[in-house]
């Protein structure tokens, strides 16, 4: 055996892991299928602007370790994610809060606030309770019991549908509370302690990461694993974990994203990152503006152009790459059939968001890498 970890995937999860095996004395190598590492948190760096070629990522923790120790691979900035939803003209900030509340309704303080959320879900509370049903049984019901019909309708659902191409009705519940609701006038879209994006953007930290360690693009490790796989004692598979089975119980459901990148010749095109457009109609989700993830103030208008990226979700099917889980019952019992094969076999580990099917943020993917190594830290 050559290396002591053999690691598919150069994604965030490989390369964390490859970091840290590096640094309890083991051997790596790590392969990957795309032309470049660093799996959906590459960027392209385009007119001098980090693209994020598959979709924005803005890192945010609450937990020091996680936060030192990747600002000990590269510095982050102070960048704070506070989208702007647009429906059908109309602008609200998000997530959730006071400026939400004064936009929807006019409400100036908290308990009016408050008074009106609650005005706003009596009719679902009243029929969730003739129905004798006690938790919200999906995200539909989820959002009006947090935040009431307006905000549903006008923020949510057209979002979320678009989104995940499925009627609010059938998305689990937990999807939503990945949104703060909060009664201050605050548009911070995370509550995290720590957030930022890498100074030079993300490249800089996956290729800190993988400093040191021997890696190779452009292999597909399942069309060559008995060349790859006796190359090592352990391989960490991060890539999907039905395809790694050959889909022997059926395809897992994942939602894919197309964009639309443009390059515009102006210096701000619409002054914030993310522009999140809600309503059914407007085919997209989102439109990204990527420098304002690494430039504020003056530096904005220093590069007259800029890129926008339309973001559209899809369906995914064989041949695309999956983004999102659908970690929807009938897919996690699914998970659940691969995963006990994966159970069985010793040589390998799968870890991350497509090998462990589940809708992780970067922050906790880089908390897993760390616990599994946490006695050789
Ligand atoms: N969401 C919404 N309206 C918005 C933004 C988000 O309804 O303007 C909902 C939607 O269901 C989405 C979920 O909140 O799937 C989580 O959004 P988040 O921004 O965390 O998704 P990500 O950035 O991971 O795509």
């Amino acid at each position: 055996m050559k290396y002591d970890y053999l690691i598919v995937g150069a994604g965030l999860y490989g390369a964390t892991f490859a970091h840290l095996a590096k640094k309890a004395g083991k051997t790596c190598l790590v392969i990957d299928r795309r032309p470049h590492i660093g799996g959906n948190i590459y960027c392209e760096n385009v007119e001098g602007i980090n693209v994020h070629k598959y979709g924005a990522h803005i890192f945010h923790t609450s937990n020091k370790k996680v936060w030192d120790f990747v600002n000990s691979i590269v510095e982050f900035n102070r960048y704070t994610n506070s989208p702007v939803a647009n429906y059908k003209g109309d602008y609200f900030n998000l997530p959730f809060n006071m400026n939400t509340f004064y936009q929807m309704w006019g409400v100036k303080t908290p308990a009016e606030a408050k008074a009106k959320i609650e005005e706003q879900k009596q009719d679902a509370v009243e029929k969730m309770k003739a129905a004798g049903i006690e938790e919200p049984r999906n995200l539909e019901e989820q959002a009006i019991l947090l935040i009431g019909k307006d905000i549903y309708e006008k923020l949510i659902k057209g979002y979320t549908e678009k989104q995940w191409g499925r009627p609010a009705t059938e998305i689990p519940a937990f999807i939503i509370k990945r949104l703060p609701v909060r009664f201050v006038y605050d548009n911070n879209y995370f509550n995290d302690k720590y957030q930022g994006i890498p100074i030079g953007g993300y490249n800089k930290l996956i290729e800190g990461l993988l400093e040191g360690t021997e890696v190779q693009c452009n292999i597909d490790f399942l069309s060559n694993k008995e060349q790859y796989e006796d190359l090592a004692d352990k391989i960490l598979f991060t890539g999907a974990i039905d395809e790694f089975f050959g889909y022997k119980f059926g395809k897992l459901a994942y939602r894919t994203i197309s964009f639309e990148h443009e390059v515009h010749e102006v210096s701000n095109y619409q002054g914030n990152a993310v522009i999140n457009y809600t309503e059914a109609e407007v085919p997209y989700t989102r439109i990204i503006e990527h420098k304002h993830f690494e430039m504020f103030g003056e530096e904005v208008e220093k590069n007259p152009k800029t890129i926008i990226s339309k973001e559209y979700s899809t369906e995914w099917k064989e041949g695309m790459e999956p983004y999102y889980p659908i970690n929807d019952a009938e897919n996690n019992a699914l998970y659940q059939q691969y995963k006990a094969l994966a159970d069985q076999n010793e040589k390998y580990i799968f870890g991350g968001r497509l090998a462990e099917y589940k809708y992780y943020d970067m922050a906790p993917v880089v908390e897993l890498v760390m616990e599994k190594f946490k006695n050789h830290l």
